[in-house]
């Protein structure tokens, strides 16, 4: 049925037109206004990090654009989520509200004070899926338990998924009568000024529903034929990068799942590339499964005993690591490449997260709270989750006692030292024998490569072997 009151559509973390269920129903029954709404107060301490904003920027500008292109304005506005949205459903005549469920703490109850304000006015609400491949509800081990394990969820979501065939782009959308006032996405200093660190980030990223779609296509076209090794090489580009855009909902997991199984004229096939990807996949859904199942997980262990671990709290050796001068050149270059590109490789986030909890014995959640502003794929599930995996504190952790030896590491993923001589140029010319632990080369080699260690590139932070006892000392502390 279509009627002439306009549907509020709440772009919330879902910033595309194509596979966007509240959006299509919207459209069929009349007039749309869609709405995105900045609300840094329901975020409290997780309020969105800097790099995260930047691309939340463009990709707003990207989502303004195509919805201009079919009819309509994207109306923003800026303070408490129900508030705002009752009061313009009111100003507007709204019949409906229409938005993708968030699965993040605080946001069922949100999603409750919205309907039940818009029932006070007469004015529907409607929750539509949209950002995960199962609901946490219809995912259950045998006897019924939430899944804390890996790989059982991934056999039972991977053996029932029912995946849809999706919905396109709406073409020309109706547009409410009325003038309504939004707010100017410049007035919301999204982007850093001084200085503009994120000067040359379009060059790399292209934040928006096309950008996604670009980025999968590259990828299934160029990359994903080796993924299952590739993935480990950070100096080689052999993983997808869709992490910041299936943030922000730019592209719907259901649409990379269609694509990567359904591929080579309509073929369905899994060898094992496909399967190693899918299954990384898979670590997103099972982190937002974690986060909505226990919603303490950004802040406090999931194994409660490393709540009493002997932390230290030593902020040089904090700054040290986000600088990248910590004298190992695997972790340098990454935290490097986070602070220069908003992203870092996954094999490297566990190498520097396990520096930092493990050799530095720093707490695992202010490498978690420093990610969260430097990433632009920040995710208050993958982070956590992430983070706990690398500390052992968290459901389905590594052990703590497997300490990453970040020579070894770095020896074994960045082989050749193209990753490292990127990130480091200040050591690019030293042998690759001697490139990931330049401590251990000798004057004459250090001198031909012109670096005076703890002058041009600084002397380790730690010793390898006496953090590495220092570590597993702690442990015991708390072991039980
Ligand atoms: P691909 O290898 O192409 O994987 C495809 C998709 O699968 C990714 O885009 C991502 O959505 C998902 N994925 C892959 N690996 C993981 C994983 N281990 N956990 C959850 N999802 C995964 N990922 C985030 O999206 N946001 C974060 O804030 C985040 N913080 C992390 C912090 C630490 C300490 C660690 C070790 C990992 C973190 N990750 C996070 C997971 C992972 O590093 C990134 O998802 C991945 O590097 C993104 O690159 P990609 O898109 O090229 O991945």
């Amino acid at each position: 049925m279509t009627t002439d009151a306009p549907t509020i559509v709440w772009f919330n973390n879902t910033l595309r037109l194509a596979d966007h269920p509240a959006l299509t129903k919207a459209v069929a029954t009349g007039p749309v206004v869609p709405v995105f709404v900045l609300d840094d107060q329901h975020a409290g301490t997780w309020k969105m990090g800097a790099a995260s904003r930047w691309w939340l920027y463009h990709s707003l500008r990207s989502l303004g654009a195509d919805l201009k292109k079919r009819g309509v304005d994207l109306i923003l506005r800026r303070g408490d989520t129900v508030a705002v949205l009752t009061e313009l459903a009111t100003e507007i005549g709204a019949q409906a509200v229409n938005f993708t469920r968030d699965y993040e703490p605080g946001s069922g109850e949100r999603e409750s004070a919205l309907k039940d304000a818009l029932a006070e006015q007469g004015v529907a609400c409607r929750r539509f899926k949209g950002r995960l491949l199962v609901e946490p509800e219809d995912i259950r081990t045998k006897t019924g338990a939430i899944y804390k394990v890996y790989t059982p969820f991934w056999r039972s979501l991977s053996s029932s998924i029912d995946i849809g065939p999706g919905s396109d782009e709406p073409g020309q959308i109706a547009s409410c009568a009325d003038e309504i006032e939004s707010d100017d996405l410049d007035t919301w200093a999204l982007c850093p000024t001084r200085p503009n660190w994120a000067e040359d980030w379009s060059n790399s990223w292209t934040p928006g529903e096309r950008g996604a779609r670009d980025r999968l296509d590259d990828f299934l076209d160029d990359g994903l034929k080796g993924y299952d090794t590739e993935r480990d090489r950070p100096d080689h580009a052999g993983t997808s990068r869709l992490s910041p855009h299936l943030h922000f909902g730019e592209i719907s997991p259901q649409a990379i799942w269609r694509a990567t199984t359904v591929r080579n004229g309509g073929v369905a096939s899994l060898d094992a590339d496909r399967e190693t990807f899918l299954k990384e996949l898979v670590w997103r859904e099972f982190s937002a499964h974690l986060l909505f199942h226990f919603d303490h997980l950004p802040n406090s262990a999931f194994k409660e005993n490393f709540n009493a671990f002997p932390w230290k709290n030593d902020d040089a050796a904090l700054e040290a690591w986000q600088k990248g001068k910590t004298g190992y050149p695997i972790v340098d270059a990454g935290m490097r490449e986070l602070y220069a590109t908003g992203w870092m490789h996954n094999r490297v986030r566990m190498i520097t997260a396990s520096f930092l909890i493990k050799h530095l014995l720093v707490p695992w959640q202010q490498g978690e709270a420093w990610f969260w502003d430097t990433l632009v794929d920040a995710d208050l599930a993958s982070n956590s989750a992430s983070w706990q995996w690398v500390a052992g504190s968290g459901a389905d952790a590594s052990p703590y006692f497997r300490i990453f030896n970040p020579i070894t590491q770095g020896q074994k993923f960045d082989p050749e030292g193209d990753y490292v001589r990127k990130w480091v140029p200040e050591i690019a010319k030293l042998p690759n024998k001697v490139l990931h632990a330049p401590f251990e080369a000798d004057a004459r080699t250090l001198d031909t490569a012109g670096v005076t260690l703890g002058k041009t590139y600084p002397l380790p932070i730690v010793d390898h072997s006496a953090a590495r006892a220092r570590a597993l000392a702690a442990y015991e502390k708390i072991k039980g």
